[in-house]
């Protein structure tokens, strides 16, 4: 048999796909009820309860208790301990797993062996390994994980003909979700999600405890909350006051402390009021992803309400004000996370034998990255590999490149979740090694790729050239807070081999910029040479000619600039400079560079854009330096890396090519794949981190 398992916080449930009523099930536990609390109670004895048993004990402060344990899944650190035994949050889960399975299984009568368990949008990779990894240390087989809310809008959207916009709103006892889900004829196709998650029903009750300890401490002059046992009591019986404002129209509530008894009385008017704002925050969260995914409430049909906390009445008059939209209110609350998890079981997993005809497409909730260096080499940052809000499963490939002059072998991928470029303002997920290519030196090329797949888990692999890398998943060490320092060490020691061939354009609209370009040149050398840089200097016109070949001495180039004339190679611009300047890059060692300066669009356009490909194919880099009647198009074509087309004026000529010695310094400067690529290559790096 195959069943959907809603493994909650709080509560957990079971549900199964019943062919003969076409309907999800839920299959109750040994108590004929249809949530098991996900609560686990180590007796002193060595005995372990679990579900109804473990919260009776719970209630009555006997044994170890673990709760709410599905915080802190994929995260080591969260432990519970019991009788010398160490427990995680996925040896938690799994067992409370198990004993969901027993108990469905028993009340059934048939034996589960495959599974679909349901988790928070939001869980990282982390997390969704962890808890797939619980799922088969049960000994069944994990068929799928899928987001809460997603498994909300399949129990409510699979039987529906119409084509809808639906909006999830989950709204739960620690986090609110969003997620705007197209339903149509049991297709499901989720648009985009985001959530606050540290906004839930505990703050609802939090407004209960401060309402009462405001007024205790006017009347009697002391503060309940100043007694950690009194507030914890306070924090605890207010979610009960709360549910009662839920049915009711105001609640009494007597406080007990330092021998004062105040008795106050809450109406649902006033609860309303002071914890409006946390409705209006729910509503931040739904207006940021509208404006993330271009829609509004127009584009929306029906809001659906999920979770323990949309029974409050206000939150069903509080969007239908906002939205001017219908809002459900779903009998099923705590129930349609499992029955969507049930029909997934049944319907949408690969392996199924369902024959319906149809799908779930999901989003990814967070952006994933990969650590890499910034285009100016002076920080680390997060290049962003796969958007949030993206289609799942993807996969993104990109270039990055080795320093150059760095020899490494071994490369060091760090996977980061978030949205910030900033490293550490992200989660660290992972660390993958990835060894087995070839670097000459020069600024290797490797491609990276990240894939998402169904489950929401990333897999980093490695190319070179097409050829699959070795990678090598390894532990995050404890201590990164290195990623917020400047990159050291950059290179292997010995200083970068630079090649740059100057190409100047002579024709005779160049004749009054001559004197200028004179100038910037000269100091664009002097701020360059250098031991390993060589420079060769070309003009053109309707012709090619090489001033200066290629020479280490800036003072033979300093000369050859001072004889720049107009008209020499024609007065026109039918001549491609990027041919001849290759050759004399050809079978030079070292980072190659080509800089072209001119004035207008060349005769022979097509030819140019041929010839530029050569440069690309052959890693040189081409930067396109343009004024007067240059078009910025053109020099996009004609450069090879980013941002090397580089339209300017005269008077701030000597600004770009001071850009340009920069980038040449430093060699951010990368090869671009193909031209009009906006993207990548020397935007970031991935440092090869010697060892
Ligand atoms: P989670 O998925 O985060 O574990 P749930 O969706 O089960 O949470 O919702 C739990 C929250 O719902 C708690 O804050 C609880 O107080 C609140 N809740 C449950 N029933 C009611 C009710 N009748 N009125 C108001 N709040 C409720
Ligand atoms: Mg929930």
């Amino acid at each position: 048999m195959k069943v959907g398992i809603d493994l909650g916080t709080t509560y957990s449930t079971v549900a199964k796909y019943d062919k003969k009523t076409s309907r999800p099930e839920i299959i109750n536990n040994k108590f004929e009820k249809e949530l098991t609390p996900s609560v686990i109670c180590f007796l002193d004895n060595g005995e372990i309860l679990i579900g109804e048993d473990a919260k009776d004990m719970q209630a009555g402060g006997a044994g170890t208790i673990a709760a709410s344990f599905k915080r802190g899944m994929g995260d080591n650190s969260f432990t519970v301990e019991s009788n010398g035994k160490v427990y995680t949050a996925e040896d938690l889960s799994a067992m409370l797993l198990k004993k969901l399975i027993k108990d469905a299984e028993e009340k059934s009568g048939e034996k589960i062996d495959s599974v679909v368990i349901t988790v928070p949008a939001y869980f990282n990779d982390f997390q969704r390994t962890a808890t797939i990894r619980a799922g088969e240390a049960c000994g069944v087989k994990v068929m799928k994980i899928i987001n809460e809310p997603t498994a909300a809008a399949i129990s409510y959207g699979y039987n529906r003909e119409s084509n809808k916009t639906v909006m999830v709103y989950d709204l739960g006892g620690g986090t609110f979700d969003v997620t705007i889900v197209k339903v149509n004829k049991g297709n499901i196709q989720v648009v985009g999600t985001d959530g606050n998650h540290i906004l839930g029903g505990k703050d609802w009750d939090a407004a209960i405890v401060k309402f009462v300890c405001e007024q205790f401490l006017e009347e009697y002059g002391v503060d309940p909350r100043d007694d950690e046992p009194t507030k914890n009591e306070m924090i605890v019986a207010s979610e009960n006051y709360k549910k009662v404002l839920t049915k009711t129209d105001s609640v009494t509530i007597q406080v007990r402390h330092e021998g004062y008894t105040g008795k106050y009385t809450l109406t649902r008017e006033q609860f309303n009021m002071r914890t409006q704002f946390l409705l209006s925050a729910t509503k931040d969260v739904c207006m940021k992803l509208f404006a993330d995914l271009g829609m509004n409430w127009s584009d929306i049909d029906e809001v659906l309400l999920v979770g323990g906390s949309t029974r409050m009445p206000q939150v069903t008059e509080f969007l239908k004000k906002v939205s001017g939209r219908p809002v459900i209110d779903h009998a099923d609350t705590d129930l349609a996370v499992a029955k969507g998890a049930a029909i997934t079981s049944e319907f949408y997993c690969s392996t199924s034998t369902g024959v319906r005809d149809v799908q779930i497409t999901d989003v990814t909730a967070h952006s994933l990255g990969a650590l890499s260096v910034s285009p100016g080499g002076d920080r680390y940052i997060n290049e962003i590999m796969i958007k949030r809000n993206s289609k799942v499963p993807t996969s993104v490939r990109k270039p990055f490149k080795i320093d150059p002059g760095n020899m490494t072998s071994v490369i060091e991928v760090f996977t980061l979740q978030g949205e910030s470029r900033v490293p550490l303002d992200c989660y660290v997920l992972a660390r993958v090694v990835i060894t087995g290519f070839y670097n000459s030196g020069e600024g290797t090329l490797i491609d990276i790729e990240y894939n998402y797949d169904e489950n929401g888990v990333v897999r980093v692999s490695a190319f070179q050239n097409g050829q699959p890398l070795q990678v090598d998943s390894q532990p995050v060490p404890d201590d990164i807070t290195w990623m917020n320092d400047p990159p050291k060490d950059r290179g292997s020691g010995a200083p970068i081999a630079k090649n740059v061939v100057l190409c100047i354009d002579l024709s005779r609209s160049m004749r009054n910029s001559l004197e200028e370009v004179r100038k910037v040149i000269n100091d664009f050398v002097m701020t360059v040479a250098g031991d390993n840089t060589k420079f060769g200097l070309i003009g053109f016109g309707d012709k090619v000619g090489i001033m200066r070949d290629m020479t280490s001495d800036p003072n033979t180039i300093v000369a050859a600039l001072d004889g720049l004339k107009v008209n020499v190679y024609g007065r026109g611009t039918d001549a491609c400079p990027l041919g001849t300047a290759s050759m004399m890059l050809s079978n030079r060692p070292g980072g190659k560079m080509i800089v072209v300066l001119t004035d207008g669009i060349w005769g022979k356009r097509d030819f140019a854009v041929g010839e530029a490909n050569i440069c690309r194919n052959a890693k040189t880099a081409v930067v396109a330096v343009g004024i007067g009647d240059a078009d910025w198009g053109f020099l996009k074509q004609i450069s090879t890396v980013e941002e090397g087309a580089m339209y300017t004026t005269l008077d701030r000529l000597g600004e770009t090519f001071s850009t340009i010695a920069t980038a040449l310094n430093t060699g951010s400067m990368g090869v671009r794949e193909s031209a009009g690529d906006t993207a990548r290559l020397g935007t970031g790096e991935i440092r090869g981190r010697i060892r």
